[in-house]
Order: C-alpha cells, then structure tokens, then sequence
C-alpha cells in the first residue's frame, strides 16, 4: 500500500498542483490537515482535496476558519487570512470543512497508523522537540507510526531502544525536485511529518510532501519530497487580495 501524505497545503493551489505533479503512484490520499488559511486560493484547494476522499484530519485552521472556534488564539496576520477566508470559502466547502474529523484518526484500514494534527493528546500541540516527541511515544493506546503535521517543519521522531531522535531529510539542492527515504524498522516507534505543502517553515521554500509504503513482508519506507513551484503566482494572489504582505514574502523564505 502507498499512500500519499499531504499537511499544511494552507490554500495554495500552486504548491499542490506542483506536488500532485511530481508524486510517484500511490494509492491513496492521507491529508493531515490545515487545507486552508493563510494563501488566497481556499476554494480551489478544498475542491480538490475533496475529491482526493479521506481520510482528511481537521487542522486549527480549518477549525478557525470554518467559525467552530474563535480567532482569538491566533496572531494578528492569522486571523486576518482568517477572516479573509472565511469570507470566501463557499457555504459547500464550509460545511466540509467544519465536519471534519478531529484527530487522532486510526481508520481500521490502515492497520498499525495514526492520522494527527498537532500530535496525538493535541490536535493544537506543536511536535517540535525531543522532549515533546517523547512523551508523545510514551502515550498509552497510540500506535506505532503516528503522522503528524501543524509545525511545517519536514521529518518527524523515531523512537529507538527507548530514546528519541529527530529524523531530517537531507537535500543536496534547494530548487529542484528532490527526494529522501528512509526505512521504518519494526519495533520502533514513529513520528512522521511531510512537511508543508503550501508554507514551509523550515527554510526549505519548496513545497513537501511524502510517500508511506509498507509491504506484505512487513517492511516498511517514508520518502520525502521537495518540490519547486511557481511562488510568484502564490504570491501575486495574496496582495491582489490584500492579505499581509508578510503573507507573501515568507513563502519564498520558506519561513
Ligand atoms: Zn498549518
């Protein structure tokens, strides 16, 4: 089974479309959330995440954006993509939105994964750091390989002989497209995250995104990728709608 894992696509459409362009064949979607907020094309990506089918965790901005929880927990140019958002988003994707599941999702057909926003006592919790990972592995009732977005930063945790290290992907370039992977062996524990779609914050400005595969043998591998996309048209959207300016410069900074 191959599934495709997309996080913190935030509404825009050209690194989407950059990174369903340059995805191996999978099998199936797995979107963790934070589909709109912050870049000017939120109908355009909610109607094709929707027709990617689940499963698709909520984000906090899904959940901000769609009305089910106030404004108030976010900063100053959050809230204002946030509104903004909320003022342009059909009544459809709207409803769509605020049915989302919150997670963790472990959907019976993926034996053994977790579905996460934040992490799995928190769909707001930021994973940032070995101590939070740790105690996140620690967790009574979670399974073993956890995917998990809402930091924007690709890679993720593994737990090994009781001791947690972070996992970064390493690239030799910063504008090509570009792939990573690594082998999840059995035993150990996993943090997974494949990084932002639509605002990457870990000085990277591509856009990012993973492959999980397992096999029958029980083996498994994450590759993650990296994507150029045309940032420019990102960009021009988000002044032509007057959002933040800062909106549009950090895309390029990847931050
Ligand atoms: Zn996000």
């Amino acid at each position: 089974m191959r599934l495709l894992l997309l996080s913190d696509i935030h509404a825009n459409l050209e690194a989407l479309e950059a990174c369903l362009a340059a995805a191996p064949a999978y099998d199936r979607v797995v979107n963790l959330g934070d589909v709109v907020g912050y870049n000017a094309s939120p109908n355009e990506v909610c109607e094709r995440v929707r027709a990617m089918g689940y499963p698709v965790v909520r984000g906090n901005h899904d959940r901000a954006c769609s009305g089910l929880s106030s404004l108030a927990e976010f900063n100053l140019v959050a809230a204002m993509s946030a509104r903004w958002t909320q003022t342009m988003l059909s009544t459809d994707h709207l409803d769509w939105l605020r049915n989302l599941p919150q997670g963790p999702l472990r959907p019976e057909e993926f034996p053994g994964l977790e579905f996460v926003h934040g992490s799995p006592r928190d769909e707001d919790e930021y994973v940032l750091n070995n101590t939070t990972a740790g105690v996140d592995f620690h967790l009574p009732g979670h399974a073993d390989k956890i995917f998990f977005g809402h930091t924007h930063l690709q890679g993720g945790f593994v737990c090994r002989n009781n001791k947690t290290q972070p996992i970064t992907p390493q690239y030799a370039t910063g504008d090509q497209v570009e792939r990573c992977g690594i082998i999840l062996a059995a035993g150990e524990r996993y943090l997974i995250n494949p990084g932002s779609v639509g605002q990457p914050r870990d000085n990277d400005w591509r856009a990012a995104f993973a492959l999980y595969e397992n096999n029958e043998d029980g083996s498994a591998r994450v590759t993650y990728y990296r994507v150029p996309y045309d940032v420019q048209q990102a960009q021009s959207k988000i002044l032509a709608a007057n959002l933040p300016e800062r909106l549009a410069t950090r895309l390029k900074l990847g931050r």
